[in-house]
C-alpha cells in the first residue's frame, strides 16, 4: 500500500513515517516546509533503514497534487498538512482559512479527480470546545474559541458532506489531545520556529537555556493545583493511532470519528514536576495570569477507539518527559546545524 502523507516532514507526520515505513507500507511525502526541515525526513530514513519519496510543494497548488497523484499510484492519504498556532489563526484567520479548509478541499478534488477515496484527517480535541471532560465522540462540537480550532470543525464537516455525497469514500476523522515527546531514538522531535506557544516545548527550551523561565498561565482554576488540565499523549502513540486509522480506512469503514487521548488528565504542575524528576534538571518558573481562551480540564474519552481500532496509548508521563529532553539535549537547535 501506497501511502501520500501530506505534512509529513512536520513533528506528527515524521513520526507517522517512522511508523508507516516500520509497518512495510510505501511513502510518499509532500510538504511545503513551511513548518519543518527536510532533514526530519532524512532522520526518519536512518531510523528505518528505509526510503520515502519526498515531493516539496503545497495543497493550494493544483497541478503540483495532480502531478504527484499521476506520477504515484496512492492506495490512501493521511493529510496533516495544516497551520496549527492559535494566536496566530486570531490574528490571521483568512490565511488560516485558505491554508487548511481551502487547502483540504484542494486536496480532496484532487484525490476525487484520481479515484483515490481513502483518508485520515488529522483534527483536534479543539473542536469539542467548552463540553464537560471526559470528551467523548459522541458530543457536540463546532462551539470553538478561535479560527484554528473552527478550521478543524469545517473541515470535519466538508469531509462529512462528501461521504454523504459519495459512500465510497472511507475517512476516518482523528481528534488529538496533547502531543508531546519524541521518538527514543532523539533523532526526530518537534522543532518550532521562534518562541513556543505549546508548554512541552517552552519547559524544553528553559531547560536548555534558550528561554529564561517558563511562566505558567493561571494558578487559580478550579482544579486540584490551581493550574490547567491536559491529556499528554505520547507522539510514538499517536503514530500507531495512525496505522490503526489507516488500516480500518482500508477495511471500508464508511465515516468514522476517534479520539487519540490517554483518558487522563495532567496539570501543568504536574509536568513540571515529572520533567523535573525525569530529567533531574530544576526548571525555573513563575506564575502569570491565565491566557486568553484557555479551558480549565481538557482530557478524552478514549474507550472507542480501544475497542474499534484496537488502539491504547502506552507511554507515561515520564517516558515523555524523558523522550522530549533526550531529543531536546541532543538537538539544542532542533533540525538546524
Ligand atoms: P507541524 O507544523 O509540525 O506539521 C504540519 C506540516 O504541514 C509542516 O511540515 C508544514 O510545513 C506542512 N504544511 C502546512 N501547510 C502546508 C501546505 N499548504 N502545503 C503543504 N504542506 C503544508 O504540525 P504537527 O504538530 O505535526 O501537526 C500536524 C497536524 O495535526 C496539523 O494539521 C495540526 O493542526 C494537527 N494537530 C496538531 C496538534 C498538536 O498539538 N501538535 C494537535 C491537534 C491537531
Ligand atoms: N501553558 C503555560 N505556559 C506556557 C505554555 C502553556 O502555562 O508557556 C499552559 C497553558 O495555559 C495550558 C497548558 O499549558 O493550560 C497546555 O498548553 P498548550 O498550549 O501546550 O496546549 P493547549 O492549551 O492548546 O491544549
Amino acid at each position: 500500500m501506497n501511502i501520500l502523507v501530506t505534512g509529513g516532514a512536520g513533528y506528527i507526520g515524521s513520526h507517522t513515517c517512522v511508523e508507516l515505513l516500520g509497518e512495510g507500507f510505501e511513502v510518499v511525502v509532500l510538504d511545503n516546509l513551511c513548518n519543518s526541515s527536510e532533514e526530519s525526513l532524512e532522520r526518519v530514513e536512518k531510523i528505518t533503514g528505509k526510503k520515502l519519496k519526498f515531493y516539496k510543494g503545497d495543497i493550494l497548488d493544483t497541478e503540483f497534487l495532480d502531478r504527484v497523484f499521476t506520477e504515484n499510484k496512492i492506495d490512501g492519504v493521511i493529510h496533516f498538512a495544516g497551520l496549527k498556532a492559535v494566536g496566530e489563526s486570531v490574528k490571521l484567520p483568512l490565511m488560516y482559512y485558505q491554508n487548511n479548509v481551502e487547502g483540504t478541499v484542494k486536496l480532496c478534488l484532487a484525490m476525487q479527480k484520481h479515484g483515490v477515496k481513502n483518508i485520515v484527517f488529522s483534527s483536534s480535541a479543539t473542536v469539542y470546545g467548552k463540553n464537560e471532560p471526559p470528551l467523548s465522540e459522541k458530543l457536540p462540537t463546532g462551539d470553538c474559541s478561535n479560527p484554528y480550532g473552527r478550521t478543524k470543525y469545517f473541515i470535519e464537516e466538508i469531509l462529512k458532506d462528501i461521504y454523504v455525497s459519495d459512500n465510497e469514500w472511507n475517512i476516518v476523522l482523528l481528534r488529538y489531545f496533547n502531543p508531546i515527546g519524541a521518538h527514543e531514538s532523539g533523532l526526530i522531535g518537534e522543532d518550532p520556529n521562534g518562541i513556543p506557544n505549546n508548554l512541552m516545548p517552552y519547559i524544553s527550551q528553559v531547560a536548555i537555556g534558550k528561554l529564561p523561565k517558563l511562566n505558567i498561565f493561571g494558578n487559580d482554576y478550579d482544579t486540584p493545583d490551581g493550574t490547567c488540565i491536559r491529556d499528554y499523549i505520547h507522539v510514538v502513540d499517536l503514530a500507531k493511532g495512525h496505522i490503526k486509522a489507516i488500516e480500518k480506512v482500508f477495511e471500508g469503514c464508511g465515516i468514522k470519528t476517534y479520539n487519540l487521548g490517554t483518558g487522563k488528565g495532567y496539570s501543568v504542575m504536574d509536568i513540571v514536576n515529572a520533567f523535573e524528576e525525569s530529567t533531574g534538571l530544576k526548571l525555573n518558573y513563575e506564575f502569570a495570569p491565565r491566557r486568553a481562551g484557555d479551558l480549565p480540564s481538557v482530557y478524552s474519552d478514549p474507550s472507542l477507539a480501544e475497542k474499534e481500532l484496537d488502539w491504547t496509548a502506552k507511554y507515561s508521563i515520564a517516558d515523555m518527559c524523558r523522550d522530549t529532553w533526550n531529543w531536546q539535549s541532543k538537538n539544542p537547535k532542533g533540525y538546524k546545524k
